[in-house]
């Protein structure tokens, strides 16, 4: 189950890994975009960190919700404002005590949900829609399937890099990228690329 440790757990991991990756990021919206994606995200969890460091979560909700409001508040980008909506849409919809791993995928759901409502990105838009949609439906596949936390986020993993990867030969039709129309083509999506470190460091602290 979920709980408030765990979701603790999940986010500084992820602000870890955007640490780790936060040139490799940078460097993928430099070739398509405006060079910033590694910094937005870097700036935003260290925001997030320091947040968690003084807070008594009383439970996952609360862990989640305010890491969606800080990376609101702290990241001017496209990407602050949206996964700022997903995480505060997953905190919102999780009961106050642990979670199931169904009740967790219906949170999964809604924040994809806010996203797509915040973006208005389809699946292939070549944004980080690409890369959850497939992982959300992997997750809930796994869920359905009999699986606990750790076997669905680990399938949620898997499906949201090989979305990633998908993003490559697609033009963009959303954000920054969709400026260079044609020329966007041939480029992995920087927000793909965050959003399969979101559901593999998930894998990585369940498993
Ligand atoms: P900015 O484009 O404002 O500089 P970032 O570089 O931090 O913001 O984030 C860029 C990423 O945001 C893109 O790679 C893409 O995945 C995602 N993105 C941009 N616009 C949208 C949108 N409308 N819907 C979903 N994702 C989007
Ligand atoms: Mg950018
Ligand atoms: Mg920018």
């Amino acid at each position: 189950a979920l709980d408030a440790p765990l979701a603790e757990a999940w986010i500084r991991a992820l602000a870890a890994a955007v640490d780790v990756h936060q040139r490799e990021l940078t460097d993928l919206d430099s070739a398509i975009g405006d060079g910033d994606h590694g910094s937005n995200l870097h700036r935003g969890f260290t925001a997030v960190l320091a947040v968690l460091d003084a807070l008594q979560p009383a439970d996952a909700g609360a862990v989640l919700g305010r890491t969606g409001s800080t990376l609101i508040s702290k990241v001017g980008g496209a990407s602050g404002p949206l996964y700022g909506s997903a995480f505060r849409a997953m905190g919102a919809a999780l009961p106050p005590s642990p979670a199931t791993p169904a009740e967790f995928a219906g949170a999964l759901a809604a924040g994809l949900a806010a996203v797509r409502r915040l973006g208005g990105a389809a699946p292939g838009d070549k944004t980080l829609v690409d890369a959850y949609t497939p992982a959300l439906a992997a997750f809930e596949r796994a869920v359905a399937g009999g699986a606990g936390l750790a076997g669905a986020a680990s399938a949620a993993a898997e499906a949201a890099e090989r979305g990633m990867r998908a993003t490559t030969p697609l033009q963009a039709r959303k954000g920054r990228a969709s400026y260079l129309g044609p020329r966007s083509i041939g480029h992995q999506d920087p927000g793909a690329t965050s959003t399969a470190l979101l559901f593999r460091t998930l894998a990585d602290v369940t498993g």
